[in-house]
């Protein structure tokens, strides 16, 4: 199996569920990046503190605070990341935070859509816009061929739920505001690698499968462990053909 290459990489809301097991995989895999800047709302808080713990065993790991919902957060984060690189670029992004609401169409109101929407779409759109310079200077600097998650990647996580062609088959979980978000996430996956792709930049949205974390419940098919398992054996081997597409954990491409 090809191994993940990427030698910078930085992911949202990794102090706990995915994220956090994103961290401690990349962390204990057989070629750790040269960096990774694990990013949350508070890393100073009580939710942070794993992380805390991981960053104080392994050098390689820079915690910064990110709120994907902050427009100025996420510049000051993009600001930060640039001076750890010192001149290199950051090979690999990934759109993990994510907000989830139990609502139906007939409670759900503007605020929550709002709320949803702009964690999970308007995020990952203003996270690319900051850290797109990063982005293609590791394009720029890699001589790999084609488009890679060693290369320059953008990884949206997002959801089989987002997928309108297969809505009926879960729509007994409504989630209104969750599932519209998800699928402009989808849509802004496949404007970016319309766009980004040229610029050497792979783009790719993944569902992690129905994961046992706080937003996924104990009720969950996956462990988080074998869901991060299966998202980054697929990472490796994304390439140009996959990129603008919805893959599941297990490198299945789902309809949109
Ligand atoms: P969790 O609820 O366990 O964790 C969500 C993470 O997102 C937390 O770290 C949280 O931080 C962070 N977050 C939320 N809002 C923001 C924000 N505004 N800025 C920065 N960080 C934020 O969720 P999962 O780990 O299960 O989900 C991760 C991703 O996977 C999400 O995008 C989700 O939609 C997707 N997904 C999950 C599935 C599942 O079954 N679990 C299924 C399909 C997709 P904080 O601690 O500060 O709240």
């Amino acid at each position: 199996m090809a191994a993940l290459r990427a030698r910078t990489v930085l992911l949202t809301g990794s102090n706990r569920g995915i994220g956090l097991e994103l961290v401690k995989q990349l962390l204990g895999g057989p070629r750790p990046p040269a960096w990774i800047f694990a990013t949350c709302r508070d890393p100073e808080g009580p939710r942070a503190q794993e992380l805390r713990d991981l960053a104080s065993r392994h050098p390689n790991l820079v915690l910064v605070k990110l709120d994907v919902a902050n427009p100025s957060a996420i510049a000051d984060a993009a600001k930060i990341v640039e001076g750890k690189l010192k001149g290199a670029g950051l090979n690999l992004l990934i759109n993990n935070a994510g907000i989830y609401a139990q609502v139906s169409l007939e409670t759900v109101d503007s605020e929550e859509m709002i709320r949803a929407y702009r964690t999970n779409a308007v995020g990952p759109l203003l996270m690319a816009q900051a850290f797109l310079p990063l982005l293609k200077k590791a394009a720029q600097n890699s001589t790999e061929k084609g488009l890679s998650c060693s290369k320059a990647a953008i990884i949206n996580i997002s959801t089989v739920m987002g997928s309108i062609q297969k809505t009926s088959e879960s729509f007994f979980k409504p989630v209104i505001s969750y599932r519209c978000s998800k699928a402009a996430l989808n849509m802004l996956t496949k404007c970016q690698a319309l766009t980004y792709g040229e610029a050497g930049i792979l783009c790719v949205a993944l569902h992690p499968g129905w994961v046992k974390t706080d937003m996924g419940s104990q009720e969950a098919d996956l462990t988080v462990d074998t869901s991060v398992r299966g998202l980054l054996s697929v990472l490796p081997v994304l390439s140009e053909k996959h990129s603008g597409n919805l893959l599941n954990w297990e490198g299945k491409v789902i309809p949109w």
